[in-house]
């Protein structure tokens, strides 16, 4: 891999290939780009690349991460892009590492992780993520049925806020939200650093934030689509005591025992709910539904 990386090391400055190959940054496409090679380094350890059998990388871009990627030692990248202005830039640094770089040119809401990466694993996700779909793409992975899943870690990019809500618990109630309880429920989470806007070409408008979730081997059992379900209803009017909120649910007379079957207080409001406490809410949901 030394020869790789010194070929790695020799592609022309970031800047220039966007330069060159006309790929201007576009806000439809949520495309705000790193060229900061000691940044890109950084997100890239943060995923442990060359302890993985493959990372999936969604919108490389002009391949800034990829590089840092694949120099930090990632034995296989499949990186899948939406905008066809990136994919000669992108073969550039897979002609570097003959073997080790697979472009899918794609949307990357449309294919299942374990439909790009393959058989490889571990499966890691490692993304600066677009923001416009950033979190639908995280609740996809996240809902997905089979548990545990395809992939062992995401290293993800987000807007701060939006980190702020994936990490969130009822301690810290304006952040709190349907994002927190999926991905707590599912995976351990948490910030790892912070990157300034001026980090990135051009500038967003806020901080961004890489955050971490690691699947729980046993999540607390309960179906994605009834936790989703109770938590729109419950958050949809999270100033509402959940005997109001739940009504949205449309079990009608049944609402308050369906409160009661979880254990839960009638007059308590989403945002002091647990994730235990959702879950309970769920499997009380499917209990009646079932019955
Ligand atoms: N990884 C690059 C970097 O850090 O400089 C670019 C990150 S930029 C925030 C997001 C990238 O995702 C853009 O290159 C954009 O074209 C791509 N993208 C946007 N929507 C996408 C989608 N649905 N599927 C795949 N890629 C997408």
């Amino acid at each position: 891999m030394t020869g790789e990386r010194s070929r790695l090391d020799a592609l022309p400055p970031l800047r220039e290939v966007v330069a060159g190959f006309g790929v201007e940054a576009k806000k439809s496409l949520g495309q705000n780009f790193l060229f900061d090679l000691n940044l890109t380094r950084r997100i890239a350890r943060a995923a442990d690349p060359s302890s993985a059998g493959v990372i999936v990388e969604v919108g490389p871009g002009p391949g800034g991460l990829t590089r840092a990627l694949l120099a930090e030692g990632a034995p296989r990248v499949v990186a899948i892009e939406r905008d066809t202005r990136c994919l000669p830039a992108l073969r550039e640094i897979a002609d570097a590492c003959p073997g080790r770089l697979e472009i899918v040119e794609g949307d990357a809401l449309a294919v299942p992780l374990d439909r790009l990466a393959g058989d490889a694993r571990p499966l890691r996700v490692c993304a600066n993520l677009p923001y416009n779909v950033g979190t639908q793409l995280l609740a996809g992975w996240i809902e997905a049925q089979a548990w545990p899943p395809a992939f062992d870690r995401l290293i993800l990019m987000f807007q701060r806020e939006v980190a702020e809500r994936i990490v969130a618990t009822p301690a810290r109630r304006a952040d709190y939200g349907r994002l927190g309880v999926l991905c707590n429920w599912r995976c351990e989470t948490k910030i790892l650093f912070e990157v300034s806007r001026a980090a990135f070409t051009p500038p967003p408008k806020v901080t961004s934030a890489v955050v971490e979730l690691r699947p729980r081997a046993a999540p607390l059992p309960c179906d994605a689509r009834r936790l989703a379900r109770v938590t729109q209803a419950a958050f949809g009017q999270r100033r509402k005591m959940l005997r109001q909120s739940l009504r949205a649910l449309g079990a009608g007379e049944a609402t308050g025992a369906l409160i009661a079957a979880a254990g839960l207080d009638p007059t308590a409001r989403a945002e002091e709910i647990p994730v235990e406490g959702f879950v309970a809410l769920a499997r009380a949901l499917e209990a009646i539904e079932t019955a």
